[in-house]
């Protein structure tokens, strides 16, 4: 069935400004995502572009008819550009203006002087563009989102399809725009012009509706004062590692660390000075363990940390090493003399239960030693069938038998989540 040019370009005009409409109202309600906007704001630019060229080309008007394929041009480049900030990359207005006022000055110089050669460059600038968008999108690094390689096809598909119109053109030559309302290809040019359009609109909203459920995600998990993973993420990581470990013999050390006084710290500086506290030990236990482990807050003034692979000494090792430099660090905060300090409860060991909540308790009970003997310190707890030769000076070293005496504060906080 041969397809009829008019009829195709009102569809592809029409297709266009809806799917335009949808993605900029989606964009403008509460929380909207930006990439959605642009896209929506480039494919109404797209609608605006083809009645320019449509009418221009019936009415032989041939300097609006630049003006409306320069239009054309636009919306790939605004769609590379949202793909460029959407993987978070610093996209540039003067490589996003390039292909359009190039095509104006190539036209206006008389470079692409014949309707022809206009499309030609047409056709190899939005293809440029669109292979530019899929780099951009494949690029997006560190980032769970599946959708972004349905889009990224779609991108090389669009790019692909306006190479190929090139030798269709050199074979088939329109010479004047009045004549491609006669042109035999045209029509399935803009057929499969629209269909991308459409699945890429799609893509589109459903990569925004993943980003934005990825950063809920994230958020759920963060501890918004500190940006330390919180106790759900800390307890999903220690499950999740606890697991793993089934199958290895390596080591698997739990620190538990306590803010000294903190009550105190808070009634005498006042809570904001309480909340800066927190933050520099935040920084502090991150800087110096997260690139052996896991660390996050517990809730309050109390942190952990799980350190796959160590064992007893080099973890009584990391706990000493934090509890100095938070001492140095805390020694003045804002001008004044804080003196904060933190009291550590490690635990260590090979044979563990599946989510590590023996270890936990274990770390808990040996924090508790360190606060009873005077805080600012740390406290190992050695298991039964578990010895060795070297600890910090500070670290308090003890058994559970050695426990017993006193009652333990076991289960001090539920050490699974629901
Ligand atoms: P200890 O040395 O025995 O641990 O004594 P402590 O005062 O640190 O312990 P306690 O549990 O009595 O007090 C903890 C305090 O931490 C009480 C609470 O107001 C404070 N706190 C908990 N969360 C926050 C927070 O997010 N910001 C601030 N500024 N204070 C907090
Ligand atoms: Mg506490
Ligand atoms: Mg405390």
């Amino acid at each position: 069935m041969p397809l009829d040019m008019m009829t195709m370009s009102a569809v592809a005009v029409t297709v266009t400004a809806v799917l335009g409409l949808v993605l900029v109202f989606d964009w403008a309600r509460q929380g909207g995502s930006a990439f959605v906007g642009l896209w929506g704001f480039a494919l109404l630019l797209m609608s605006a572009g083809i009645v320019v060229a449509a009418v221009s080309s019936r009415a032989g008007l041939s300097g609006l008819l630049v003006l409306g394929q320069a239009l054309m041009i636009l919306p790939s480049c605004i769609q590379w550009y949202a793909c460029r900030q959407f993987s978070h990359r610093r996209p540039s207005v003067i490589y996003m203006l390039v292909g359009p006022v190039g095509f104006l000055l190539a036209a206006g110089s008389g470079y692409a002087e014949t309707f022809d050669d206009r499309l030609i460059l047409l056709c190899g600038l939005i293809a440029a563009y669109s292979f530019s968008a899929a780099v951009e999108l494949a690029y997006a690094n560190g980032e769970q989102l599946p959708s972004r390689w349905p889009a990224v096809v779609l991108l090389v598909l669009t790019g692909v399809s306006f190479l190929s119109w090139l030798p269709l053109i050199a074979a088939m030559p329109i010479h004047e725009a009045g004549a491609v309302f006669s042109s035999s290809w045209f029509p399935v040019v803009i057929l499969v012009t629209v269909l991308l359009r459409v699945a890429l609109a799609f893509i589109v909203l459903s990569m925004a509706k993943e980003r934005q459920e990825e950063e809920q995600r994230v958020n759920a998990l963060t501890d918004s004062l500190t940006g330390l993973p919180n106790r759900r993420a800390l307890f999903e990581a220690a499950d999740a590692f606890g697991h793993r470990r089934i199958l290895g013999g390596t080591p698997v050390a739990v620190l538990i660390f306590d803010l000294d006084h903190f009550k105190e710290t808070n009634d005498s500086y006042g809570h904001e000075l309480g909340d800066a506290v927190l933050k520099v030990f935040a920084l502090t236990v991150a800087k110096h363990l997260s690139p052996r482990g896991i660390v996050g807050r517990l809730g309050g003034e109390e942190f952990a940390a799980i350190l796959p692979g160590a064992d007893a000494p080099s973890a009584a090792e990391s706990a000493e090493v934090v509890r100095r430099a938070f001492a140095r660090s805390a020694a003045f905060i804002n001008g004044l003399a804080v003196g904060a300090t933190v009291s550590v409860g490690v635990a260590s060991d090979v044979e563990v239960d599946t989510d590590l909540s023996g270890l936990f308790r274990r770390a808990d009970a040996a924090l508790y030693i360190a606060k009873r003997a005077g805080r600012n310190q740390v406290a190992l707890l050695e298991s039964d069938d578990q010895s060795f030769v070297a600890a910090p000076t500070a670290a308090i070293r003890t058994s559970p038998s050695r426990l017993k005496p006193t009652p333990p504060i076991l289960p001090r906080r539920p050490v699974r989540i629901a």
